[in-house]
């Protein structure tokens, strides 16, 4: 294991993808060598990208990344679907998409999703977060598959959050108004080759109007496809970070993200105590029952804990 952790210092790529494996599986070699690499993490800047599915967040990360090798960075790329099972969850098509900058050797993209039902997705995330920063990533991206809550949750562990949203998102930005605010920092409207574009920017701009942190949410037009505003995509994430760290938003949401992790570590810790392959026996067979017949959760919860 100590072997493992010092060639991932030494930005060892096979050891990268050796350690993902084991905190796949959520080994416990993994949480010793998770405790080995924490001293060694180096300063990472996280991004996350989100919109709904087809808004063209591959394609705008895909050129984002093309910047970001050409200053000779080197990045991580976690791409996380909650929705699909964790092994075998490569998303494929964004793979695909990403072809053109997957083979540059300053790039790692990985594709994650849920660890199982009682391990969650953040638990990994945080274990993934540790192993990028100690491996000496520049930067971390986030790219999420959609806006429901648990993907607003992701794009919360990133520093800068990008949300993608087309000229035709008009339902989605109505239905997530408040998540909206809450949790984008710079707003792309993509494929603005599409008519509808200025008109959508004005409908957020009204959006952001009820806004009043002192951090003013820009709101660019973008073509991922033509590579057109990407240069400003990026400035926009630079001045993010110059101000988050400059008025300590930085800091303040790491420390939170830290106390975050430890109950998450503590959740899963609990139920895997709870949850015995006898325990979850019991439970089915209770569930084989009618609902009129089967006994109260709290009732269930008070006997399985008796022991
Ligand atoms: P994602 O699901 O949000 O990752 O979206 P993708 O990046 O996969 O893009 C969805 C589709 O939109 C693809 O067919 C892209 O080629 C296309 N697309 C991406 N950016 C643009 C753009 O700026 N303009 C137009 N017209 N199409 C785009």
């Amino acid at each position: 294991m100590k072997d493992l952790a010092s060639r991932i210092i030494k930005q060892d790529v096979i050891a990268l993808a050796k350690a993902i494996t084991l905190i796949e599986n959520n080994s416990l070699q993994s949480k010793e060598l998770l405790i080995k690499l924490y001293p060694h993490r180096k300063s990472c800047h996280k991004i996350g990208i989100t919109g709904p599915p087809g808004a063209g967040k591959s394609t705008l990360v895909s050129q984002i990344l093309k910047k970001y090798i050409k200053k000779g960075e080197k990045i991580g790329v976690l791409c996380v679907d909650p929705s699909s099972p964790f092994n075998g969850g490569a998303i494929l098509g964004d793979r695909i998409r990403m072809q053109s900058v997957y083979s540059n050797k300053n790039i790692f993209i990985r594709s994650l999703a849920t660890r199982g039902a009682l391990g969650g997705l953040s638990n990994s995330i945080s274990d993934l977060e540790i192993l990028f920063e100690a491996f000496g990533f520049d930067k971390i991206i986030y790219e999420t598959v959609g806006v429901g809550q648990i993907e607003l949750d992701v794009a919360s562990y990133a520093e800068c959050v990008v949300m993608v949203v087309t000229p035709e998102s008009g339902d989605d930005i109505q239905m997530m108004k408040a998540g909206l605010i809450e949790c984008s920092d710079i707003i792309a409207i993509n494929k603005s080759d599409r008519s509808g574009s200025d008109k959508m920017k004005v409908v957020l701009n009204q959006v952001f109007e009820l806004n009043h942190d002192s951090w003013k949410t820009p709101i660019l037009k973008t073509v991922a496809l033509k590579n057109e505003g990407i240069d400003n995509i990026c400035s926009a994430i630079e001045d993010h970070r110059k101000y988050s760290d400059l008025k300590g938003l930085t800091a303040k949401k790491n420390t939170y993200k830290y106390l975050d992790s430890i109950k998450s570590i503590a959740k899963e810790y609990m139920f895997k105590e709870v949850f015995t392959d006898e325990v979850v026996d019991k439970i089915k067979k209770e569930m084989e029952k009618p609902l009129s017949a089967r006994i109260s959760p709290y009732q269930m919860f008070y006997e399985i804990n008796k022991k």
